[in-house]
């Protein structure tokens, strides 16, 4: 007897999309989840329009407002030469024509509590081991708990792997974030207050080499995440005013914002950062960043692993429902729709990628988008994910 018809590795936004989509058919689920919620994580915590919907679907946008969501309805772009562009919301989605602002503490949480509510059978503190096994129809999953006490192992039919950028199979493609020619990117986010910021507006602002944005969440706090190379993170020898002298401050806009700013949280770093498509594991199913991780600066990240955890649910259902579950035919499936949905999404970031990161090139842009507002509409629309 297998023990689970799925068996899901985090708990991020792309593992309890797919596991409430799964557990709501009927699926018996596993979802095991290496850290203990709430805990805070390396993000922007800005949450675009159309999440709002997907939300919905897995029946907890009501919850996330009641969280203390900040609502966002405009999100501005300056560059380091004094250019802004202004991006409505209503751009991207009319029905809810607004983003939200949510610590990843609270967010994450909401999402795993929800997991549990429905029925899916959820272990925190539980580390899986890339060894994966499979013997016939089963597939073995082992891992520890926090203590490293005995390995213990779980059989399931299918494994779906949502353990992020640098998770449980992680797989060096060799594609680093190379749009500073040589240097490797890495990130850094804090949670700020007394941030002189207009009223319901996220703010992104570029800087020599990388950018960081600032956006409301609860509490009156703002988040502020930031990229920027190794070279100027050695310079600044590990003093964080000297790293925001050397990055965010360099741009006006952001220097203003910063002004009266007082920390209202820890300091957390992450990286080197790679983006694409990372390679496939035979047996796996990879949803969110695990499949594939987009470059942060379109909001996407949490948009994509939302509606690909989603995807992955559904895909499956299908599967459990029409025919014997085929593993490799599920998977075959699951990536054909994906490739569907969301490869051209992933070009257009990665064009747009190019284009925001040249010096000469994104003053140019930027100048040339703020006089042409139905252009820069139409680039707006084409980082979204549907
Ligand atoms: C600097 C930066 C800023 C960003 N800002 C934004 C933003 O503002 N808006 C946006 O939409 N996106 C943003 N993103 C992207 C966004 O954070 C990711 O796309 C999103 O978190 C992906 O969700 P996920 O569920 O795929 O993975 P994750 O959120 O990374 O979740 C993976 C989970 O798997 C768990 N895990 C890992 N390994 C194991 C293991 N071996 N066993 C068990 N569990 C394991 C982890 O603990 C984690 O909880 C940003 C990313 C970066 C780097």
């Amino acid at each position: 007897m297998i023990d689970y018809d799925v068996i899901v590795i985090g708990a991020g936004p792309a593992g309890t999309a797919a596991a409430i989509s799964l557990v709501a058919e009927g699926r018996r689920v596993l979802l095991l989840e290496k850290s203990r919620f709430p805990r805070e994580k390396l993000c922007g915590e800005f949450l675009t329009p159309e999440c709002l919907p997907l939300f919905d679907q897995l029946g907890v946008r009501q919850r996330m407002l009641d969280a203390g969501a900040a609502i966002i309805r405009t999100f501005s772009l300056h560059s380091q030469e004094g250019a802004r562009l202004a991006i409505p919301m209503s751009w991207i989605a009319n029905r809810a024509p607004y983003a939200i602002g949510l610590s990843r503490s609270r967010m994450d949480k909401i999402l795993i509590d929800r997991c549990r509510e429905l029925g899916v059978e959820v272990r925190e503190e539980f580390t899986v081991s890339p060894k994966l096994t499979f013997e016939g129809e089963a597939a073995i999953i082992t891992g520890h708990g926090p203590r490293r006490e005995a390995t213990e192992s779980f059989t399931t039919h299918l494994v779906i792997d949502a353990s992020g950028r640098n998770g449980t199979f992680h797989r060096e493609t060799g594609q680093t974030a190379s749009h500073f020619r040589g240097a490797r990117l890495f990130g850094c986010k804090v949670h700020l207050r007394r941030i002189t910021q207009p009223d319901e507006t996220g703010e992104l602002f570029f800087f020599a080499d990388g950018y960081g944005g600032l956006s409301a969440i609860e509490e009156d706090r703002t988040n502020l995440c930031f990229l920027t190379t190794e070279r100027t993170l050695i310079e600044a020898r590990g003093d964080r005013e000297k790293l925001l002298d050397l990055t965010l401050r360099t741009n006006p806009a952001a220097r203003e914002r910063l002004r009266h700013a007082v920390t209202a949280g820890e300091w957390i770093g992450t990286g080197p950062i790679s983006y694409g498509k990372q390679q496939s594991l035979p047996g796996i199913l990879h949803v969110g960043d695990a499949g594939a991780f987009i470059d942060p600066f379109t909001g996407s990240g949490m948009l994509l692993a939302l509606s690909s955890g989603i995807l992955a649910g559904r895909t499956v259902n299908q599967h459990f429902a029409q025919t014997r579950p085929e593993r490799e035919s599920i998977i075959s499936d699951y990536d054909h729709r994906h490739r569907q949905f969301f490869s051209l999404r992933y070009r257009a970031v990665s064009t747009l990628r190019q284009l925001a990161f040249h010096p000469v090139a994104r003053p140019a842009a930027v100048a040339f988008l703020t006089r042409c507002q139905p252009l820069a509409r139409f680039v707006a629309r084409a980082t979204r994910a549907s």
